[in-house]
């Protein structure tokens, strides 16, 4: 395939939720090295934050040479997201749909924030591909997840930074059951039974009860959005 790139080093934007370890996989089977970011900014599913050292441990179990690709795992404290943001994803507010068709958890331009963030520590580790799981398949709402606007950051980024970044987003053109489909097809049934037990997702961060698609309250926009895609996977999984 043309998309390899095994001398050089990938920057992965990694929650911990299911998206995010699908695009770490897509990496790890493309790159030489592998690095990992995740934020914290005080958000409702901090718990997907925990989520990452489960799922490192268990892809390194999996699979000897991603191991051997797996270097270090940064957080980036962004406090101010918070401060800044008034939804239901930082606040203790119920989570619904408001103007504009858009759910009241969107945060307006996090992904902008989370990839120049991504760039600037990219800069300074000598990284020129940050890989995100922006997609606009499914919660096409979301302007920060478009591919337009991705491309458009990029070039800004490389104007700003005077470098030659290249922003990779393998789940842009995918439903949530291709992206089943896409673990699948990276790490067979041992990556998807890590990423359905390991990966979080939920907006009110529940994990008490283990669905066949994963924990979750199987109520909110996330965990309805995981469910769907799920059974779609699994029909044609058989
Ligand atoms: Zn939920």
């Amino acid at each position: 395939m043309n998309d390899t790139f095994h001398d050089q080093t990938a920057l992965v934007l990694f929650s911990g939720g299911q998206d995010s370890a699908t695009c770490l996989a897509w990496a790890l089977e493309r790159f030489a090295r592998v690095e990992m970011l995740g934020f914290s900014y005080g958000q409702r599913h901090l718990i997907e934050l925990d989520s990452r050292a489960k799922l490192l441990d268990g892809l390194r179990a999996l699979n000897a040479d991603w191991a051997g690709k797996l270097g270090d795992s940064h957080t980036l404290d962004i406090p101010t997201l918070n401060v800044i943001s008034d939804t239901a994803l930082t606040r203790d507010v119920a989570i619904e749909m408001g103007a504009g068709g858009l759910p009241n958890t969107f945060v307006p331009g996090r992904n902008l924030v989370f990839l120049t963030f991504a760039a600037a520590l990219a800069y300074r580790r000598g990284i020129t591909h940050i890989i995100g799981g922006m997609c606009e398949t499914d919660y096409s709402g979301y302007p920060d997840c478009r591919d337009d606007t991705i491309r458009a950051l990029q070039q800004a980024l490389n104007l700003g930074m005077a470098r030659d970044f290249h922003l990779h987003t393998p789940l842009m053109w995918r439903d949530k059951a291709a992206t089943w489909a896409l673990a699948n097809e990276l790490g067979g049934q041992g990556l998807v039974d890590l990423i359905r037990e390991h990966s979080h997702t939920c907006y009110l961060g529940e994990r008490g009860a283990l669905h066949d698609w994963g924990y979750g309250c199987g109520l909110c926009p996330a965990c309805d959005l995981r469910a769907r895609g799920w059974r779609g996977f699994a029909a044609t999984a058989v």
